[in-house]
């Protein structure tokens, strides 16, 4: 079928998924509608779903007015949010959890509908709110607590260090992943005493819209979450103006752009952004495992996702083994626009992702690349359909090399030693994520060490790393600043303060009535001796 003739087949009227309804549509745009000075002369912006180009909604858009509105109503809500135990705090989120598994169904749904993504990946996305709601409703406890800090001189003076919450935290999330990356940055702001205002992308809100009506009904205060939507550049930028500490997570290029307006106004910001990320088969992988996981570290969410592999060093003694297998895999993927586990592959999100995948394809083959397996849209499956594609004989000047696709595209390089496949891994800009197959720990491990990724996931792709919610996760080089999850996950919301409590002396005025000369000498011995009996 011709592209000309799927475009004709597209219907004009929403196409609901299997648990979504009209009136349940209508129910999460009015959370938005809410929030609008005039909701009658509201823009609105019709998005479409990636399976079949039908409209899912009008979808009102914010004004900047707007979005100062929605900070003055929940910078007044943060106040007595943050005066409420933390436990009460804390135990909203474990209903959240338990809603979250619940009513998976409906997201899964919605997730697929906003994204095209296959439902197997939309499940992996469903997974890891309930994860981050249950790690930080448990232990926030340990990292938020007050900490004594240990005096300069003992028993002088008694210091302890609080964390205070930032006050209102601005979240700007992209569409890839529309429920965990407008979900998880949010639990721990919220549980740390803040307010919250998201803006969602536009293609996206839906899915968010739902879990800001769950969370309401795990009990969390409306007005304490805010939801704004609309262009990034006016809508995002105003979040940016009057956030207390902004989290975006999206390009590279946006996230410069962040980081500068952030900057002129002196608040913190930590930013998650793209990715070239490479993936190691060593001479001793498993070569089995190795090709399923690089299937997934390749295509999940058809390769929309910032920590995928788009890279791929494969040891030369093992080249011959692994390659035409894991083409063969490749090829063998299904494609398909169902809300059920059948399809290995769903759709990419829009025509500007077609055509960023297809513009790869042709500059590479253009310049003398070969197409292993794929590298053709599939406009009889849907619209924005793209096989899933291996390329070889990829070079430096080629687009494809260096830029992040940010779709189901991979490019095979074979390497010599250790060396040769640290030094390729590290020569991109990006720094987010790397994947390493190899039957020794041992090997796998000090090869993580030499790689600038700030997350190395052994005998994985990413789901590892990301999954460990107790360890850190971001990116080095251009992949950002800030990391997400573990205790540096909820402390970037906080202000720490000390408060310290002098007991005997008054600032550094002598004691019991001594002359500074003599006090001064005390004081200079007593820190040497504090260093010889080995005090820290
Ligand atoms: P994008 O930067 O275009 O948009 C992301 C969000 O920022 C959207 O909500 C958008 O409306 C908003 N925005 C755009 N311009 C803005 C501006 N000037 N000021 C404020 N907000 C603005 O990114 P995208 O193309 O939607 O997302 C894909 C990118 O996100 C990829 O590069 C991917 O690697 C990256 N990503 C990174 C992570 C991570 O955790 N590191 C996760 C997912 C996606």
């Amino acid at each position: 079928m011709s592209a000309t003739a799927a475009t004709q087949a597209v219907p004009t009227a929403p196409q609901y998924p299997p648990r979504i309804t009209a009136e349940h549509v209508q129910r999460l745009l009015a959370r938005i509608s809410a929030g609008l000075s005039d909701p009658g002369a509201a823009k609105s912006v019709t998005t479409y779903a990636p399976f079949t180009g039908a409209p899912i909604a009008a979808v009102p858009q914010s004004t900047p007015q707007d979005v100062a509105a929605a900070f003055a109503l929940a910078r007044v809500a943060q106040r007595n949010w943050a005066t409420r135990p933390l436990s009460d705090r804390a135990r909203i989120f474990l209903r959240f959890h338990d809603l979250l598994l619940k009513r998976q169904d409906e997201v899964l749904d919605l997730i697929q509908w906003e994204t095209g993504k296959a439902r197997k990946h939309a499940f992996a996305e469903v997974l890891d709110p309930p994860l981050v709601a249950r790690y930080y409703a448990r232990r926030a406890y340990g990292f938020l607590a007050t900490r004594r800090a240990t005096p300069s001189l003992p028993g002088i003076s008694q210091s302890v260090e609080v964390r205070q919450p930032k006050g209102v935290v601005g979240l700007i999330s992209p569409w890839n992943y529309p429920l965990v990356l407008g979900v998880e940055d949010a639990i721990p702001a919220l549980i740390a005493g803040n307010a919250v205002v998201s803006k969602p992308d536009t293609q996206t809100p839906l899915t968010l819209l739902w879990a800001h009506e769950l969370a309401e009904e795990a009990g969390l205060p409306r007005q304490l979450w805010q939801i704004v939507v609309g262009d990034g550049p006016v809508v995002g930028t105003a979040v940016v103006e009057h956030a207390d500490f902004v989290g975006f997570t999206g390009s590279t290029r946006t996230g410069r752009e962040i980081a500068r307006r952030a900057g002129a106004r002196l608040i913190p910001a930590s930013l998650e952004l793209g990715g070239k990320n490479p993936l190691i088969v060593c001479a001793d992988a498993p070569i089995d495992r190795a090709i399923r996981g690089a299937l997934d570290a390749c295509f999940a969410s058809t390769g929309q996702l910032c920590v995928s592999a788009e890279r791929m060093f494969v040891h030369a003694d093992s080249y011959h083994r692994f390659v035409p297998r894991f083409v063969e895999a490749v090829s063998a993927m299904r494609l398909g626009a169902g809300y059920d586990y059948d399809a290995d592959l769903g759709s990419l999100i829009s025509q500007a992702q077609l055509e960023k995948v297809r513009a790869h394809v042709a500059d590479a083959t253009a310049r003398g690349a070969s197409v292993l397996t794929g590298g053709r849209p599939r406009p009889e499956l849907g619209p924005y359909f793209f096989t899933p594609t291996v390329l070889t004989g990829v070079t430096e000047e080629m687009a494809v090399c260096t830029e992040e696709t940010f779709g189901p595209v991979v490019s095979i390089y074979r390497y010599s030693d250790d060396d040769d496949a640290v030094a390729r891994a590290n020569a991109s800009p990006y720094g987010l994520n790397a994947s390493i197959w190899t039957r020794s720990t041992r090997r796998g491990r000090r090869l993580a060490v030499r790689l600038k990724a700030g997350t190395v996931n052994i005998n994985d792709g990413y789901s590892a790393g990301y999954g460990t919610i107790d360890a850190p996760m971001g990116g080095m080089k251009d992949s950002g600043v800030g990391r997400r999850h573990g205790r540096d996950g909820i402390l970037k919301y906080t202000e720490p303060q000390t408060i310290a409590t002098q007991r005997f002396v008054v600032g550094v005025e002598p004691l019991f009535g001594m002359r500074f000369g003599r006090w001064a000498g005390l004081l200079t011995r007593a820190l040497r001796l504090l260093k010889w009996i080995g005090l820290r």
